[in-house]
């Protein structure tokens, strides 16, 4: 989708640091870091949100929730938290599905 800024970025036409890509996904520092570390792992397809996901993104999922912790590992990171915000209500605003990682000495509580 050409006006999507992370297919943009997945494409290369919007330039940015990537810390690690392969054919399905890739993964960037969050531009405004909620967190010490705050990374984005995001899904090379156009999926808008969590609500659009089909049985045939599992594959894609299931490898999304397996390469988490190698992102987190190579931050340093010895707990991390993932976060999705799916729709407006729950925040989102880029919609390209995309996992919020979050970790380090100044993570905020949530419980
Ligand atoms: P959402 O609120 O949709 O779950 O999260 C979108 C995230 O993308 C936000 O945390 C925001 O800071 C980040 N973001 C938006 N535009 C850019 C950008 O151009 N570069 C980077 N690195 N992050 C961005
Ligand atoms: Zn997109």
């Amino acid at each position: 989708m050409s006006n999507c800024i992370f297919c943009n970025m997945a494409s290369g036409e919007m330039a940015c640091d990537k810390l690690y890509e392969d054919e399905h996904i890739f993964v960037i520092k969050d531009i405004r870091p909620k967190a010490e570390v705050h990374l984005l792992v995001i899904p090379k397809k156009h999926l808008p949100s969590l609500w659009d996901v089909q049985d045939e993104d599992n594959r894609l999922l299931g490898y999304i929730n397996v390469s988490l912790k190698n992102f987190a590992k190579e931050q340093g990171l010895e707990g991390f938290r993932v976060i999705v915000n799916a729709g407006e209500k729950a925040g989102q605003e880029v919609f390209h599905l995309h996992y919020h990682v979050l970790g380090g000495s100044y993570l905020p509580g949530f419980k």
